[in-house]
């Protein structure tokens, strides 16, 4: 063997063997994770793997995602050339001219354009991240100016300039053929008229490349660059249902609840935190972030990712690790501050580029702190007092359920008389702003002939805010007492006025075996609207300029988007003007996730910083579809002085066209 051929498969041998090593310690502690089903429907994880990963649906949202595209796929192509330089390094006799003639000339020529979009795609990255310095570089994509960062571009770099150097010297020796490699041929002629160069810059180029592709396979398990290792499995095993909805809880003698150690959460949570790319999207889309609060989605996930390596040589020795999981602020610990500041509203992960579920892993947290320790927030043990006792956040008596009814003739939900069951909800029966959307909707639903009741008295809360807020324990008991009541009555088809009721009922009472037909108000009138059986011929312009605020679990937890807006079209003529952040990117009123029942201690209020965004398109009335955003669109109207502008439910808006109609 030739000196250069053993040093050369000496390094890579050690290399290698170093990578795997590091490879091992680290995916090794995902089995220290709880077991979680992500292989079933191949078919449809292959699709989302091939959308997410290989098309890069979300890097491309963003501008300059184009060039992280071209980086990914430029490393795809020139996996093949660095395989084929590290396997003639050990065998020289072995390269991909042992291909057929033109399958290695295409090879080449794609090598070498590929090579030069790299350079330039890694230009661009030096110069924005030097010269142009977006403002957000350095607050959300925290990395991106890190030595680690410079030392991966540069890593790159030195391979594309050593490739050239390398197949220049090859073309002017007279070794290769330049006509498929039109960018070494430059630089092959230009070697050609100073031929003293020819024979260093070649073993130069040789040796640089092959210690940069060393130095990068034993640096990629040990840097944040781990995701080129995991992104594309991650996108593979990502959630396909929607994941606001969470499994159940065992609860049985001496059981532990939620996530108090690492180790508790799945592997997929573990698998997760090492996906992470620390782009900052999920921060730069969160609320809690956005006004100020501890709660950081990056940071979850990155504390996890921490955590998790700090304490792997516990777990592996059987003990539990040192460094907590929830406590005070700190590398790898999350704040019980951070935890309570989620609003589950979703926003994280629909931006983030590599399908990571940021939201779950901090519910589950919550459900140790609630289930467990009994540490809450002060003003949550009110809350779980009136709903164990009273089935309702206010503690109002149940009997008071159905009192909005008494301006109207309406009749209880009989199964094989009734076809929906009108499932009011707490605010919808209780809350003085909400009764008077709840009417418009009874007014709506007769105007069409629908047929329809209602439980009255009998209802009971649904449990959303339980469930978001940890409380697991209760949520199953009032689920089981719901789902109890909806099997005695006969109820099959459901219609909710609230997004919160409609998302537990549809989705999270699935885990109890109840499979109702549920729809939110706004999508059944759409219907109605779209079948002819609501007309408004004379439209109503009366509400001025509308502006719609997206509700989070209308929108992005339940995909319905243009129901709402049908409405409202349907009763003014026009469109509703959207904002900024609407659809699937809409900004959170800051109520979900229980902290419509939470106060606001730090920062600036989500429900203001909404207001805000609504206020810049200057409209006369605010159109929401949900109780909860009602009241949060109304204080923070009157906090803002901007009491002028109304706040209507979409139903509402239709149920007064209907009465002008019918005036
Ligand atoms: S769910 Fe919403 S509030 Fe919670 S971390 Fe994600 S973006 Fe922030
Ligand atoms: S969790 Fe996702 S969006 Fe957030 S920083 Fe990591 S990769 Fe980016």
């Amino acid at each position: 063997m030739m000196p250069q051929t053993a040093i050369f498969t000496t390094l890579l041998v050690a290399s290698l063997l170093f990578f795997c090593w590091s490879v091992y310690r680290r995916f090794s502690l995902l089995c220290y994770g709880q077991p979680e089903e992500r292989l079933d429907q191949p078919a449809r994880r292959l699709a989302e793997m091939f959308l997410y990963a290989f098309a890069q649906l979300r890097v491309l949202r963003k501008p300059f995602g184009l060039n992280h595209f071209v980086i990914f796929w430029s490393f795809m192509i020139l996996a093949l050339a660095n395989g084929e330089f590290l396997v003639n390094g050990v065998f020289p006799s072995v390269s991909l001219a042992l291909l057929p003639e033109g399958v290695h000339r295409a090879l080449l020529l794609a090598f070498d354009a590929v090579s030069l979009l790299t350079l330039f795609a890694i230009a661009f990255s030096f110069i924005r991240r030097l010269v142009v310095k977006p403002p957000h570089l350095d607050s959300l994509y925290v990395k991106g100016r890190s030595p680690e960062a410079f030392l991966i571009l540069s890593f790159i770099a030195l391979l594309m300039l050593a490739y050239f150097g390398l197949h220049g010297s090859l073309i002017a020796l007279g070794m290769e053929d330049p006509s498929a490699m039109p960018v070494s041929s430059l630089v092959g002629s230009w070697l050609s008229s100073h031929p003293d160069l020819i024979p260093a810059l070649r073993n130069v180029s040789w040796w640089l490349h092959a210690f940069v592709l060393f130095a990068f396979i034993c640096f990629l398990p040990h840097s944040k660059h781990m995701h080129i290792l995991t992104a594309i499995p991650n996108c593979y095993f990502g959630a396909l249902a929607w994941p606001a909805t969470q499994p159940r809880e065992k609860f049985e003698k001496g059981a532990v609840y939620g996530v108090g150690t690492v180790e508790r959460f799945t592997w997929k949570d573990l698998f997760d935190s090492f996906t992470c790319t620390e782009c900052g999207r999920c921060q730069a889309a969160c609320p809690a972030t956005i006004t100020g609060k501890a709660l950081n989605p990056r940071q979850i996930v990155h504390a996890i990712k921490t955590n998790l390596l700090e304490n792997g040589d516990a777990l592996r020795e059987g003990r539990s690790g040192t460094l907590p999981l929830i406590g005070a602020e700190g590398e790898g610990t999350n704040t019980e501050d951070a935890i309570w500041s989620c609003t589950t509203c979703g926003a994280c992960m629909e931006a983030c580029p590599v399908l990571i579920e940021q939201m779950p892993k901090i519910v589950k947290m919550r459900r140790h702190l609630v289930e467990t320790e009994s540490r809450f927030p002060e003003e949550l043990l009110n809350l779980f007092e009136n709903m164990e006792q009273r089935s309702n956040p206010w503690g109002i008596a149940p009997g008071e359920r159905a009192k909005w009814v008494s301006t109207l003739p309406v009749k209880p939900f009989v199964a094989g008389e009734t076809e929906y069951l009108l499932y009011v909800g707490c605010a919808g029966s209780f809350d003085s702003r909400a009764k008077q959307v709840t009417v418009a909707l009874a007014t709506v639903l007769n105007a069409a002939g629908i047929s329809w009741g209602i439980l009255g008295k009998d209802e009971k809360c649904c449990g959303d805010s339980l469930r978001r807020l940890g409380n697991e324990y209760l949520f199953e008991k009032m689920a089981l007492e719901n789902v109890e009541l909806f099997r005695q009555r006969g109820v099959t088809k459901v219609i909710t006025l609230c997004p919160h009721c409609l998302t537990t009922l549809k989705n999270d009472y699935r885990q109890y075996g109840l499979e109702l037909e549920v729809v939110h108000q706004s999508e059944l009138i759409a219907d109605l609207i779209r079948s002819g059986r609501i007309k408004l011929d004379k439209k109503d312009d009366s509400l001025g300029k509308i502006a719609y605020h997206d509700p989070c679990y209308l929108g992005r937890h339940n995909d319905i988007f243009e129901a709402p807006r049908t409405l409202v079209q349907a009763a003014t003529g026009v469109a509703p003007v959207e904002t900024e952040r609407h659809g699937r990117n809409s900004f959170c009123c800051g109520a979900g996730g229980g902290r419509m029942w939470m106060e606001e201690f730090t920062g600036e209020r989500v429900n203001h910083a909404r207001v805000d965004e609504l206020l810049a398109q200057k409209p006369d009335t605010i159109c929401v579809a949900c109780p909860y955003c009602m009241t949060m669109m109304e204080d923070g109207l009157k906090d803002k002085g901007a009491g002028q502008v109304r706040v209507r439910d979409v139903v509402e808006v239709l149920a007064e066209g209907l009465l002008r109609k019918n005036a």
